[in-house]
């Protein structure tokens, strides 16, 4: 799933095209992708957005006289692009905006499933439905950090894709902090000393300031991550491999030297002994 430093990089391409010309024609939308029905989303048309915004891992594009919102998660595989005038785009997309200059917004989902979904909104409406997100992550303080941190006894991998506690982090990103941060993943999150709060911050601003350097420059997850699925390759830091736990519904990826002190962590579904 994207998560800050992807739809950051993609909020920073879109801004300044979506704003250029008004909308011409909104839809259609897939039955599955369009979680609103009221206003419609005909009721973009003739209106001109005000640019892109982000909130954790969702878009926001609001309409320039400030009355609706425009709300986009693209959960798993959902992607969105820009189409230049007559440049060629998907048949059918889950949802497509026309601009009167003839580009388009096209949101895509690979696979069969529909899980992407696109809201529109009142500016309160928009309001409510982001309510529960926590700070953003590259925002946050170290003192607020820590008081996150110290406010609930959280396995740390856990803790950083909460996106009610921090919005932004998921299962990636929160495997290259972890590491950059040489700190366990299921190492509870108020049992931590104030040395290694301190190493998680600065771990997950320089993290998250890479992979928004490297994604503004369009590199591939491959060279992107450097933890997390490189599974059996050597660690960037200390050449041991790169080992993997399944953990809640994830994968983890971790390095059994830099992270855990050598153990190698448990399966917990199975197992609630070792951390
Ligand atoms: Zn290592």
């Amino acid at each position: 799933m994207p998560e800050f430093p992807e739809v950051e990089a993609w909020r920073r391409e879109l801004d300044a095209p979506v704003a250029a010309y008004p909308i011409d024609r909104a839809g259609p939308v897939h039955v599955a992708t369009l979680k609103t029905f009221d206003p419609p989303v005909r009721a973009l048309e003739g209106r001109r957005l005000a640019g892109a915004e982000r909130r954790g891992k969702r878009l926001l594009f609001r309409t320039e006289d400030g009355d609706l919102v425009l709300l986009v998660h693209l959960m798993t595989a959902g992607r969105l692009r820009y189409l230049d005038p007559g440049e060629k785009g998907p048949k059918a997309p889950a949802f497509r905006l026309c601009f009167t200059d003839g580009a388009e917004l096209v949101l895509t989902e690979a696979g069969p499933k529909k899980r992407a979904g696109v809201w529109l909104l009142s500016p309160e409406q928009a309001d409510e439905e982001l309510a529960h997100l926590g700070p953003e992550a590259d925002e946050v303080g170290v003192d607020e950090f820590a008081e996150i941190c110290r406010a609930d006894s959280r396995r740390l991998h856990s803790l950083l894709r909460d996106q009610r506690a921090i919005t932004g982090i998921g299962r990636a990103w929160a495997n290259e902090i972890l590491h950059a941060a040489r700190l366990s993943p299921y190492a509870l999150s108020d049992q931590l000393q104030p040395e290694e709060v301190e190493r998680l911050h600065e771990a997950l601003q320089s993290e998250l300031r890479r992979g928004l350097e490297l994604r503004e420059r369009g590199l591939g997850d491959k060279r992107v991550y450097r933890i997390h699925r490189h599974l059996r390759e050597p660690c960037y830091v200390c050449g041991t491999p790169i080992a993997q736990v399944d953990f809640e519904e994830h994968t983890i990826y971790y390095c059994p030297d830099c992270q855990t002190h050598g153990r190698v962590l448990k399966d917990r579904r199975l197992s609630r002994l070792l951390r």
